[in-house]
């Protein structure tokens, strides 16, 4: 039963509510009184959804002013229920599901006990049909239904009849009455008409009481019990959430789809793939010129200008000279290099292994490689070899089962001391540590041709050291290249070399300009795609706070059947998982077809496993951020103000 002492409330200065006091108990109540006398604030007061007035009001001896959002949330899930003008049912969905809303916080739904009330206010063949479809007295047996799944002690209803004809307005104060036998029934309504004699009837004007039951006996309703496991569960969650997608599945697809496309500018975006614009480039120039396109030659002494084969052993002729010793152990451990490898030339090639010669046709030059096909390039304290490609086909073995195999190495080295090239034998016992690629791409007459070196044996330094020193060459100016690892990486070394006086040998020029183009490109659409980014956010946490902000009512039809922000968090965080995850089976199923779109606007390639596992962790962590945004929306959700109440 309700006690009120003294209760005083006021807007902006001005008297709601004057000094009033009163007891209320089991039965019929009308509070009646012209429009703006203050019946639905007294009604916000009563269910405390107004907290803040003056003087004292209890339920059952409780305070209401004190009670706890916790508590209030499970008195509207069991002790309180509403019903109001405009009915506040969810439109989109079924009458049945409206009508089990509050049971969602109980483990289990009583579907039976939700079919018998249907069957009492004669709407049960309504069970499956849409709110949105029914006649206005036909939604308010569905909201007095629902209300009534609380089994409440108390129904507060506020002009429950204003938005019904005549006839359905009797209905639904007969469903009311009938109510009222068992519980405390508080209608407030403009309808005199309504009233009966046996009602007890509060009488307000102008905030002030001026008749209120005549010192009837008050019937004492039953004690109030607070129970802690007032909780949603996962399970119960997921359900509710699987009733929102279906009755509003435009919505969720929307959202959705802006995760979607909010992951996939973000992940254009990180990946800096819309920056490599000019990637694309580079591989053609590789297929064209091979790996050796990122070559840098690192020689003794070399023509500078007229002579096309610096690559010779031609020292006598040559007009530069420069002292590179020392430079290959500084790049051999580079970060930006792939490999290194020493460019020594050999005549008279003579291979023995497994105990049989081959003989090896000497083309003069200094070795070559586009790239290793097997195994390693030679490094270490043991004597090691690569050898080419068409040396491992003459042994009539593939190139893995070269690997390892012993070579005895005998040839004959230049040996430049007296000025004059004398040819010196050399010998020594290495092991096949890889197998090289030897094609050699060169333009002639405007188009590519290639050809494969035979005589490219690289050795390790160690290796090297002792052939130099049997042919007792003095000279530590040992020629080798540098294989860079990106074109970038090709010209940064190049250009040290240069600071430090050293000319290297490799085709810059055709590389430089993609590099600097390159550059310049990733600085302008590096803070163009950064913004693309930010905006895709911003764009989800608008499209969010939209949806949150149309579902405040939503939100507030949760509250006021016993939902807590908790509860609402647990729903939202279900309904993020959902959408997140349709978001990012939605871009695996059509990521061939972003793909397209990506390539085509950025010229990146979404179509791998490491780009599609970041778009799936940046759809994830943007659904993170929709979640705080849909958070504030219900939070910010004052059940009072989302719901209308009282006169039209
Ligand atoms: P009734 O339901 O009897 O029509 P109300 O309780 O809604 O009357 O309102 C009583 C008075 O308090 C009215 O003058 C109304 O303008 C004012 N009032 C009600 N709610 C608010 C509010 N949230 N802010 C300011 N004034 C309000
Ligand atoms: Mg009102």
């Amino acid at each position: 039963m309700f006690e009120i002492k003294n209760v005083s409330k006021k807007y902006n200065g001005e008297f709601a509510l004057n000094n009033i006091s009163f007891t209320m108990g089991k039965g019929l109540n009308f509070i009646v009184g012209a429009s703006g006398s203050g019946k639905t604030t007294l009604l916000k007061i009563l269910s405390g959804m107004e907290q803040d007035f003056d003087g004292e009001a209890y339920y059952c001896g409780k305070s209401i002013k004190e009670l706890t959002s916790n508590e209030k949330s499970y008195y509207y899930n069991n002790m309180f229920g509403f019903v109001w003008q405009d009915f506040n049912l969810l439109e989109d969905v079924s009458v049945l599901d409206n009508v089990l809303l509050p049971q969602y916080l109980k483990n289990k739904q009583n579907r039976k006990k939700a079919e018998t009330i249907l069957i009492d206010l004669n709407i049960v063949d309504l069970a499956q049909q849409k709110v949105k479809y029914l006649s206005g007295g036909q939604k308010q047996r569905v909201a007095i239904a629902r209300e009534l799944m609380k089994n409440p002690q108390v129904i507060i209803a506020d002009e429950p009849t204003s938005a019904l004809d005549e006839k359905t307005s009797k209905t639904t104060m007969d469903i009311l009455k009938a109510i009222s036998k068992t519980r405390t029934v508080i209608v407030v309504t403009h309808d005199t008409n309504l009233i009966d004699n046996n009602s007890n009837v509060l009488n307000l004007d102008k905030g002030e009481l001026i008749a209120s039951p005549q010192e009837k006996i008050v019937t004492k309703t039953e004690n109030l019990t607070f129970n802690e496991s007032h909780r949603l569960s996962i399970k119960n969650a997921f359900a509710l959430t699987k009733l929102n997608v279906k009755s509003k599945f435009g919505r969720f697809f929307v959202s959705t789809l802006a995760l979607m496309v909010a992951g996939i500018l973000c992940l254009t975006t990180i990946s800096g793939a819309i920056g490599g614009s000019s990637q694309g480039e580079f591989d053609k120039l590789i297929d064209t010129y091979g790996e050796g396109l990122k070559d840098i030659s690192v020689v003794g002494s070399f023509i500078s200008a007229g002579g096309t084969s610096g690559n010779k052993e031609e020292k006598p002729k040559a007009d530069v000279t420069q002292d590179i010793a020392g430079l290959y152990d500084k790049y051999a451990g580079d970060k930006r290099i792939d490999f290194t490898a020493f460019l020594q030339a050999f005549e008279n090639i003579k291979v023995k292994v497994s105990g049989k010669e081959y003989t090896v046709k000497s083309t003069g030059g200094t070795p070559s490689i586009n790239k290793l096909v097997a195994g390693k390039m030679p490094s270490g304290k043991d004597y090691e070899v690569v050898v080419p490609e068409s040396f491992v086909e003459t042994l009539g073995i593939s190139n893995e089962q070269a690997i390892g195999k012993e070579v005895n190495f005998s040839s004959s080295m230049y040996n430049w001391n007296t000025g004059k090239p004398v040819l010196k034998d050399a010998f020594l016992t290495a092991t096949i540590v890889g197998v090289a690629d030897t094609t050699v791409y060169y333009e002639s007459q405007g188009k590519m041709t290639s050809y494969k070196v035979s005589d490219s044996f690289f050795f390790n330094k160690a290796a090297l050291d002792d052939m130099r020193k049997q042919a007792e060459i003095k000279s530590s100016n040992m020629n080798f290249l540098i294989r860079a690892k990106t074109p970038a990486d090709m010209i940064s070394i190049k250009d040290e070399l240069n600071e430090t006086g050293i000319v290297p040998l490799g085709r810059f020029e055709l590389v430089e300009d993609i590099v600097r183009l390159n550059k310049q490109t990733t600085e302008q659409s590096g803070s163009a795609s950064v913004l693309i980014g930010m905006l895709s956010v911003v764009m989800v946490i608008a499209i969010f706070l939209i949806t949150g902000l149309m579902r405040k009512r939503e939100f507030a039809i949760y509250k006021i059947s016993g939902f807590h922000n908790a509860h609402l968090s647990l729903l939202n965080l279900t309904e993020m998982i959902t959408g997140a995850i349709t978001a990012i089976l939605l871009m695996l199923v059509t990521s061939p077809l972003i793909n397209l779109a990506t390539q085509g606007l950025f010229k990146a390639s979404i179509l791998n496993s490491k780009m599609l596992l970041t778009g799936a962790l940046l759809i994830a962590l943007i659904a993170v951020v929709a979640y705080f945004t849909t958070m504030i929306t219900f939070m910010k959700t004052n059940a009072t103000t989302a719901l209308k109440t009282g006169d039209r």
